[in-house]
Parts: structure tokens; sequence; C-alpha cells
């Protein structure tokens, strides 16, 4: 054990993790950011019911609340986690914003009346080229700080979307429309479900699987995003 520990420290020493935002070494605690980074990201104060989330939802498909937890700006901060995640192998940052997003939820009582988490299943193209589902990733930040089972295999992908990075708002909406079935309806009755994703764009997925998840008999939705576009 303590040989491990000094292998860890002498790897740290040498070859020292550093920070996704400023490159300086990461300090025993810190993990992706250093604490100075962490502060500066663009943090959403909406534990409102009317939030912008809320708002750009709202009455498209019926839910109990929603929420973000950061802005996503081009060349920010969270953007460039989000980009490392996605793009280059960067697992940890999907664990990372997840669990400091958790943390924040659990201290604000929102997931208080959740039952389980449910991450967006990813394309399955997408999964096979990337090898993981970045919302997995978060999810797994977010289960750990909250407490919260999450459930990754709960809904499915039944129909294999086009790209939807060239659509208009109109034709995303269509070509999601029933595109994620619920695998055992009988295993979300009456539950409250927290599905959540990366980023809110335009939303089309998210609300493809509330409309989908709204098939269980009681079931409730909440929407969540790590950033909001
Ligand atoms: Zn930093």
């Amino acid at each position: 054990m303590i040989l491990q520990q000094l292998t860890h420290d002498l790897l740290r020493l040498l070859y020292p993790h550093l920070c996704e935002g400023c490159r300086q070494p990461l300090t025993g605690n810190e993990d992706v950011l250093c604490l100075a980074c962490e502060s500066e990201l663009p943090e959403i104060d909406n534990w409102h019911p009317e939030n912008e989330t809320t708002l750009r939802l709202a009455g498209r498909v019926p839910f109990i609340k929603a929420t973000s937890f950061c802005y996503f700006t081009d060349d920010g901060l969270l953007q460039h986690l989000l980009h490392g995640l996605k793009y280059q192998d960067k697992k940890k940052n999907g664990r990372y914003l997840g669990h400091i997003w958790g943390q924040r939820l659990l201290h604000n009582g929102w997931v208080d009346d959740i039952d389980y988490l449910l991450p967006v299943p990813l394309h399955p193209d997408k999964e096979a080229k990337r090898g993981y589902n970045q919302s997995l990733l978060i999810g797994k930040g977010l289960s750990e700080a909250t407490g919260i089972p999450m459930l990754p295999d709960a809904l499915i992908r039944v129909r294999n979307t086009e790209s939807q990075t060239k659509k208009n708002r109109n034709e995303r909406i269509d070509n999601m429309k029933d595109a994620f079935a619920v695998k055992n309806p009988m295993q979300l009755k009456n539950k409250h479900i927290f599905i959540f994703d990366d980023v809110l764009t335009t939303g089309a997925t998210l609300e493809a699987c509330a409309t989908a998840l709204l098939q269980s008999p009681g079931v409730r939705v909440s929407i969540g995003t790590i950033g909001l576009a």
C-alpha cells in the first residue's frame, strides 16, 4: 500500500496533472480544474421554477422541472471541457462535471424527489466511433454526488436517426420523433426520472426522450443539461 502511494506520488511529481483551464499543475484534491478555474465556470443561478431552461422547453412536453448547470459559449471553459470529453477521450471531464453539478443539485434540494437518473442514449454510430457515451460518464459523477441510482439502459434508440447537425429545429424534432422507447415500462412506473444531456441546444433529443418516458404509467420527468447554449 505504502509503495503504491509512493509510486503514485512520484508519478504525479514527474508527470503532474495539469488544470484543463490554466494548464498549471493540480494539487492533491483538485481534479480536472484547479479551484480558481472551477470558480470561473459560468454557473447559472437558476433555482427558481421559471429559469431559462424551463422556459426553453415549456409547452413542448410535460415535465416537472428543468435546470442547466452552466452557460455554454463558444471557446468558453465549459466548451473546452465538453470538447475534450467528446473528441479527445478525456473521460474524466465527464465524471468531474457530473460530480460538481450533482453537488449543486443536492445542495439546493433539487434532486430530493428524484428516483432515477437517466442519460440520453447516444446515437449508436457515434457510440461505436467514440467508444463511450459522454452522458453516461456525466451520469456516473452525478450518481456519485447525489447517491441516486442511474438507469443507463432504460431508454433505447429504436430508430437510427440521421445526424442532427445540418437540420433546422423543426427538421430535428421530426427526425427524433419516435426515435426512443422504454425498455421495461413497469420499471419506471410511478417514478420521477431525471433525464439529462451534455448541452441544451434545440432540446429535440430531450423532448423525444421525455415523450418516450411518459408512456410509462404514472411516470414524472424532469430535465437537465450541463450546458445551456
Ligand atoms: Zn486552472
